[in-house]
């Protein structure tokens, strides 16, 4: 039991990239089963093929002992997906913001979500006006 602990102390383990490999992994074994019920028999067999591929680099650089070569895959992953990301965070937080133009001067101003009626004076040209958000 020691020996396994050991062995996977010094493995490589979770990071970003294998976060999205199980995920993607499991959403398409997911899709594969959908496609399966609706007698998509080749397409279900291209997605398992995926699915399995997916799962298999996960398990693969999960138990890499190369932890330097794994940490470079990882930042190329992130940088890739950084846009990506980026987009996913922007989208949350546009959730919290009520968007209006001011009356004046047409600039695009937010104020936070669900505050009501409230009084907002423009930053650039300071006309004052109510919005609802
Ligand atoms: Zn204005």
């Amino acid at each position: 039991m020691d020996r396994f602990k050991k062995f996977i102390r010094s493995r490589y383990g979770m990071d970003s990239l294998n976060k999205f490999l199980i995920l993607a992994s499991l959403v398409i074994s997911i899709l594969q089963g959908l496609a399966a019920s609706y007698d998509k028999v080749k397409l279900a067999g291209f997605l398992s093929t995926f699915a399995i591929a997916f799962f298999v680099f996960f398990v693969y650089r999960a138990l890499s002992g190369n932890v330097a070569l794994r940490r470079l895959e990882n930042e190329k992953f992130r940088k890739m997906s950084l846009p990506l990301r980026k987009n996913l965070r922007k989208k949350q937080k546009d959730k919290n913001y009520a968007y209006f133009t001011c009356p004046n001067c047409h600039k695009s101003l937010r104020a936070p979500k669900n505050l009501g009626k409230i009084r907002v004076t423009c930053k650039s040209c300071h006309e004052e006006f109510e919005v609802r958000t």
